[in-house]
């Protein structure tokens, strides 16, 4: 069934940031001149996810200057995940727009996005078209996690997709209702299903900083995705073990055979050696496996908020209600 929408009421724009102040004065006023004719009415959540530099000021002057903007300032750093956590509860739109402030996502998309929502699609996510500019490294491991994340007759992680996306309503409350602390934005958008879009794009270089992703907080990410939606790491362990008892009672079987047959003095203590660390090896790396995911239960079970608000400004949307 194609459901045809005019334009939106209110739409959402839900931006997470670490440290940004500069880029945030490019993207905001390009971000307003987009949105301007795009809703009757519009908002801009910016999350400060406890930046260090000049955004808190700079972000006082927006508010006062635009009512349409909101400021939303966590207590610390709670990572990316969280901060995107706090400003889809924030927002208030009919659609909801995430992005990054480096303006590594192209306000200019949004107009094309929300043009998909009319024709019925509740979720647009944007597609980088190429990696262009990324390590060897980095792309290999991309390559090799979308793969892991594939379970059979599971979600579908979408290769190449970030979180700069176009929801309907439907799909942030369904967001907002998992209850899940450890919240791995690119699994759950995809958990959450609803008629989703790519829509490809060509990711500029980001305008100014650098990106916090450094190689081992990108494993950690990886790794905190694998736990969070999937169990084949679990089961892989139980089959491996299964096949290594097996060849060592052959094996076994093999020795005292020989012995028995041949009456070959039972020697071996290379072999003894290296089978023993072998085990050992194969014993810690299990016992590492299972501790991630008791690590991950550890974390729900601890039930704390997913992020902690320490100031908001700005009124963002109904914002004329709120001043009658
Ligand atoms: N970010 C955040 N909290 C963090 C790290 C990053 O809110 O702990 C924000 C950052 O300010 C940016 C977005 O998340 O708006 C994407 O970050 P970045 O550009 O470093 O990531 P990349 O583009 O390399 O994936
Ligand atoms: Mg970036």
């Amino acid at each position: 069934m194609s459901v045809s929408r005019s334009q939106p009421a209110t739409l959402s724009c839900v931006i997470p940031c670490l440290n940004e102040s500069a880029n945030l004065n490019v993207l905001l006023p390009a971000l307003m001149a987009v949105l301007r004719p795009l809703a009757a009415d519009y908002e801009i959540i910016v999350v400060d996810d406890g930046s260090t530099d000049a955004t808190p000021a700079a972000m006082r002057d927006w508010t006062q200057r635009h009512p349409q903007i909101v400021y939303v300032q966590l207590s610390r750093n709670f990572g990316k995940e969280a901060a995107l956590t706090a400003g889809l509860e924030a927002a208030a739109g009919q659609v909801v727009v995430c992005m990054d402030a480096d303006l590594q996502h192209p306000p200019a998309l949004i107009p094309r996005m929300l043009e998909r929502w009319r024709d019925g699609i509740e979720m647009v996510y944007a597609v980088r078209a190429s990696r262009a500019g990324e390590s060897f490294f980095k792309r290999a491991g991309t390559r090799i996690f979308y793969k892991l994340m594939r379970t059979p007759g599971g979600m579908q992680v979408p290769e190449n997709a970030g979180d700069f996306r176009l929801m309907d309503r439907a799909v942030v409350d369904a967001l907002l209702q998992l209850p899940e602390r450890n919240r791995f934005m690119k699994g759950l958008f995809a958990w959450v299903g609803f008629r989703s879009e790519p829509m490809m794009y060509e990711p500029p270089q980001r305008l100014y900083g650098q990106s916090t992703f450094r190689p081992f907080k990108l494993f950690r990410f990886a790794v905190d995705g694998l736990t969070a939606f999937t169990t084949w790491p679990l089961r892989l362990l139980s089959i491996c073990g299964s096949f290594l008892s097996l060849l060592s009672f052959s094996y076994g079987l093999y020795i005292v055979i020989k012995h028995l047959m041949y009456g070959d003095p039972v020697q071996g203590w290379t072999t003894l050696i290296t089978v023993v660390l072998f085990f050992a090896g194969v014993q810690l790396i299990s016992v590492g496996v299972l501790g991630e995911y008791i690590a991950r239960i550890f974390g729900e079970v601890k039930n704390r908020p997913v992020y902690l608000v320490r100031r908001r400004e700005g009124q963002g949307v109904g914002r004329q209600q709120a001043a009658q």
